[in-house]
């Protein structure tokens, strides 16, 4: 299987690309954004609690994100791969993916580490935040969540650059560019095997 994480900073692009991705290479999309707003939606204790923690620009504890993926693995294991968007986040999110996933004799097949400066992340997420009305989208909890990404987020690129499996695209561009190379990253990975 083909298993792709999409890493990189809140705005960085991961949701746009994630959807050009899945539509060429047929991935199950895995976002734990999206799991945990569903939660909220749906009203449930679970989302209670993460949303206490999102609404702050805090991460949602691991145990928590750690669980809602199990349960998202153990259902699809029909399709040619899976996109990780938005998961890990943390280094003992990385550490349990990597278990969770030689359960199913399967790893992470590439990292696409999304690179977008500081400015311009802000910039996406005031914009997209009016469009959007997502409640993580205005400027206190944007400075939070970057804070959060420097700190524990970012670590994870060393993880899977010691993996050999890290790869860094250019964030800044036309959707399509970026897209493109992107691609190239993942056609390689056919050409080695
Ligand atoms: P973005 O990439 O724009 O930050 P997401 O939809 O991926 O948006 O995540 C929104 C929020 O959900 C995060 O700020 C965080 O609070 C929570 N969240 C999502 N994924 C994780 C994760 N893997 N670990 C902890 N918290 C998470």
């Amino acid at each position: 299987m083909l298993n792709i994480i999409l890493f990189g900073a809140p705005g960085s692009g991961k949701g746009t690309q994630s959807e050009k991705l899945i539509e060429r290479y047929e991935l199950k999309h895995i976002s734990t954004g999206e799991l945990c707003r569903e939660e909220i939606r749906e009203g449930t204790a679970l989302g209670a609690v993460a949303d206490s923690y999102i609404s702050k620009g805090h991460l949602v504890p691991d145990d928590i994100v750690i669980g809602l993926l199990e349960d998202q693995l153990k259902r699809c294991c029909t399709k040619p791969g899976l996109i990780f968007d938005g998961f890990p986040r943390t280094l003992v999110q990385g550490e349990a993916l990597d278990q969770m996933l030689a359960k199913y004799n399967e790893r992470v097949s590439i990292v696409l580490s999304l690179e977008v400066d500081e400015d311009e992340l802000i910039q996406r997420l005031l914009k997209r935040g009016e469009m959007s009305g997502r409640s993580d989208d205005n400027l206190e909890v944007i400075e939070s969540r970057l804070r959060v990404y420097h700190e524990l987020s970012a670590p994870l690129k060393e993880f899977y650059r010691n993996q050999g499996k890290l790869v860094e695209i250019e964030g800044v561009g036309s959707v399509d560019d970026i897209f493109a190379s992107m691609a190239s990253a993942v056609d390689q990975l056919f050409v080695k095997a």
